[in-house]
């Protein structure tokens, strides 16, 4: 079954794609970007990207979210053969707003998981059935996924998607997110390149 989509090109500063939009009744709509050529016989380049309003549109230093996105989309399109899906799950799946406040708990002291444990909500409350539904769509079965988190290669692979690879997606910490990072890697278990350990650690 394919669902309601609207596809047309679009090009951008990291090469020219083709954005393909999932209506949604609630506002939150499913975006694919993928390389003009997509060849559904080799594994594709995958990245599923939760939606980070603070650290994708507005850069914020907090979190590495920006940066995987741009780095994400600079690697699909040299592979030639990928795509982005975009999942509208802001703050892990608790939304920008009560992603605030687990903000504000952390700057009393409290990490990520804490916080959002703290305000009552599961330290990851995001699902991926969406991204299952557009490489269905696309037809789309065995594929490489960017990622540092092996929770999510599971996840992916309980679809019936075949995660061939998992390709390790490296950003340079800063002063501001390094405390951010070293959570991710001791309490949701992603794994930081050892780029990415080092900078973490000093
Ligand atoms: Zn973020």
């Amino acid at each position: 079954m394919t669902h309601e989509f609207t596809e047309t090109a679009l090009a951008t500063k990291f090469g020219n794609f083709n954005i393909r939009v999932y209506a949604d009744t609630q506002g939150k709509e499913t975006i694919a970007l993928c390389t003009e050529q997509l060849d559904i016989t080799a594994p594709a380049l995958v990245r599923i990207h939760s939606e980070c309003m603070t650290g994708d549109t507005f850069g914020s230093l907090h979190c590495d979210c920006g940066e995987q996105l741009a780095e994400s989309l600079t690697q699909i399109n040299r592979s030639g053969n990928g795509i982005l899906i975009y999942l509208r799950q802001e703050g892990r799946g608790i939304g920008l707003f009560e992603k605030m406040k687990t903000y504000a708990l952390q700057k009393k002291g409290y990490d990520t998981f804490e916080a959002n444990v703290l305000l009552g909500h599961k330290p990851d409350a995001r699902t991926y059935e969406k991204a299952k539904m557009v490489l269905n769509d696309l037809g789309v079965a065995h594929i490489r996924l960017l990622t540092n988190n092996p929770a999510k290669v599971s996840e992916i692979e309980k679809f019936g998607i075949k995660v061939i690879e998992r390709v390790p997606l490296v950003v340079a910490p800063n002063e501001h997110n390094k405390r951010y990072l070293t959570t991710k890697r001791d309490k949701f278990n992603h794994l930081l390149s050892d780029a990415n350990e080092d900078n973490a650690k000093k």
